[in-house]
């Protein structure tokens, strides 16, 4: 009889501690959700007031109203480098509040890899040479088709190149699409399975590298590494988003790096089956 009556007391436990637990993860999906509300809610709307600031301080900067004395081009500067330091800021919080509330989403296009690598080689290339840097891009000789997302994939590569291009101060940085395992037309014509292939975005640098110990912090949220006087204007996000992005197309990044002897992120895709047309 006791025995029966602690069992029975047991299960009534157990099930009030369950319908406990049940309610207070119902509350904190509604916290979270609320959370990442706010988040998008409130970038956007810090984001809109700035484009007029960046915008009208463009407009004194080019002495169209009248002259600028030294000291005032020099502090329309800051206003306008500032201005748009905190529209980057708001961005990345703006992309990271998407990811984190599950709302991005990705598309599955067939992607010409190189003319996404191309696009990060265009926008990039200028600022690598006003730092008096190499860029090379290397790619494979036939094209790289891939289904996949454009945009997540371009945007990832243009944090890793930027930051390659930020960290070196002397040789280059390189990027460069490597393949491994069969492309899917070829497979598909011998009637072989489809081929678990591999592709890896390779960006190195021969810039200042990153040390042991902040290897593992690097893809935190605010993960600022390194020489602290080293002001780069970023925001601590990139690396961040660029990992939850390649997470969200199936993939990874690696990391490679010694201090004073250059860097290696790679995006790594696998498994994956590409083809060349
Ligand atoms: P940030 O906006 O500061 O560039 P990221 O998340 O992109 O933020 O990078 C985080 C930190 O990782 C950087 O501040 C820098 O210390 C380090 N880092 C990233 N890429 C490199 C690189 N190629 N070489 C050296 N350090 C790097």
């Amino acid at each position: 009889g006791l025995f029966v009556m602690s069992a029975i007391r047991d299960t009534t436990e157990r099930r009030s501690t369950e319908r406990a637990l049940q309610e207070k993860n119902a509350e904190l999906l509604l916290a979270s959700q609320a959370k990442d509300r706010f988040l998008a809610t409130m970038s956007h709307e810090l984001r809109t007031p700035l484009n007029p600031i960046i915008g009208f301080t463009g407009i004194l900067l080019m002495k169209l109203p009248g002259p600028l004395t030294a000291e005032q081009e020099r502090q329309l500067g800051t206003i306008k480098s500032s201005a748009q330091h905190l529209l980057s800021l708001i961005n990345d919080l703006l992309d990271l509040a998407k990811i984190q509330s599950g709302k991005v989403e990705l598309r599955r296009d067939p992607v010409a890899c190189d003319e996404v690598l191309e696009a990060v080689d265009a926008s990039l290339r200028a600022q690598a040479q006003a730092r008096g840097i190499d860029f090379t891009l290397r790619l494979p000789s036939t094209p790289t088709v891939l289904d996949t997302d454009r945009r997540a994939l371009h945007q990832i590569l243009l944090n890793l190149v930027a930051n390659a291009i930020k960290f070196t101060d002397e040789g280059g940085v390189t990027l460069e699409l490597r393949r491994s395992g069969r492309p899917e037309e070829v497979t598909r014509e011998a009637d072989m399975p489809p081929p678990a292939g591999r592709l890896d975005f390779v960006v190195s640098d021969t810039g200042v590298g990153i040390e042991p110990d902040d290897l593992a912090r690097l893809f935190g949220a605010f993960a600022q590494v390194g020489d602290p006087r080293r002001k780069t204007g970023g925001t601590g996000l990139g690396l961040h988003l660029s990992a939850r992005l390649a997470e969200l197309l199936g993939g990874r990044i690696e990391v490679e790096s010694r201090p004073g002897g250059g860097s290696r992120f790679t995006l790594v895709l696998e498994p994956v089956s590409w083809r060349t047309s």
